[in-house]
């Protein structure tokens, strides 16, 4: 009983410290006049102290409408707040964690993607958001899970040279009629999820519905009953009138989808969805970021209005 009630003590202690923190990150954020915008993905008590909690896209919405701020805080990884300051250009866009990079961006940089144009001269380059501002810069449109295949559809283009994610490409080459060239990189966090995985979980709550983040490898996504961007899961388990569900993406997801629909039971697939890049985020990142003014993104202007009109084409669509 003593490692209960010292357990317990530690909690309230860390929440009493969160606390603190957070209402010093409010202060904080008056006096610099700046907005907290937090991905899905983050800590609990990371998205608590943000304004707004969304997807890439809605968080790429997001930090094109905001007006009235000086500066952006990104709680995400690095193309997120790379992608805010494409976007809005005259904010000061601060990234709390220097090294919170996205393994999944990294695998491209834009000298390979201009091989990849000379080998398909044909085709038009439809590149997921989670790319470097440099690989947006050298494509036609960019995407989410959310839009990839409408995306994809609207170039007028028959041959589409997608990168960097293979699998988000595959669900999409699925479902268009156009030659789709995949470039082979891959959300380290989400191939970890098996179909075994899934299998066992459905083995133990058969009637609850499995729902996938189309990063996951295609056998994992043939047996799931929705392929879903975190967005569209949110709404999916809001409208749903299961009780009970299995989530295959980053565990962080977990903290809306309880908070927004407390009588219902959520499940993460696989202990191995956590991605430790989301994670690097804590309030005292949020904290020394908003003292420090710590970590500004910049870019090259040439570079910047290039990766914007790939940005445009997907935002002007949907
Ligand atoms: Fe990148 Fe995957 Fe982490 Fe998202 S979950 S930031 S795609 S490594």
């Amino acid at each position: 009983m003593a490692g209960t009630s010292s357990t317990a003590e530690k909690a309230a202690h860390v929440s009493e410290h969160n606390r603190a923190m957070a209402e010093e990150i409010a202060h904080l954020k008056r006096a610099r006049n700046a907005v907290i915008l937090a991905h899905n993905y983050q800590r609990p008590e990371v998205q608590d102290v943000a304004d707004f909690v969304g997807d890439s896209l809605e968080l790429a919405r997001k930090a094109a409408q905001v007006q009235s701020a000086d500066v952006i805080v990104f709680c995400g990884v690095h193309f997120m707040a790379e992608t805010a300051k494409i976007i809005n250009p005259g904010r000061t866009v601060l990234l709390p964690e220097r090294t919170a990079g996205c393994p999944l961006a990294d695998t491209i940089d834009a000298a390979t993607l201009v091989e990849w144009k000379r080998r398909y001269p044909e085709a038009a380059v439809v590149c997921y958001v989670n790319s470097s501002a440099a690989v947006k810069a050298e494509s036609d449109a960019c995407c989410t899970s959310a839009n990839a295949r409408k995306v994809v559809d609207s170039l007028p283009q028959h041959q589409i040279i997608f990168v960097p994610d293979r699998n988000l490409g595959h669900f999409v080459s699925r479902h268009t009629s156009k030659q789709v060239f995949l470039y082979p990189g891959a959300c380290t966090t989400h191939v970890r999820l098996t179909a075994n995985d899934v299998l066992k979980a459905r083995n133990m709550y058969p009637n609850a519905p499995v729902v996938v983040h189309p990063e996951c490898e295609p056998e994992v996504v043939d047996i799931a009953d929705a392929v879903l961007s975190t967005s569209q899961m949110l709404r999916y388990v809001q409208e749903s009138a299961a009780d009970l569900f299995l989530v295959g993406t980053e565990a962080g997801i977990l903290h809306r989808m309880q908070a927004e629909n407390p009588g219902k039971t959520f499940y993460v697939l696989s202990r191995a969805l956590l991605c430790p890049n989301m994670k690097q985020t804590h309030l005292k990142s949020v904290l020394m970021a908003l003292q420090e003014n710590r970590y500004e993104i910049e870019l090259d202007e040439d570079v910047r209005l290039r990766a914007k009109r790939a940005l445009d084409r997907m935002l002007e669509l949907v």
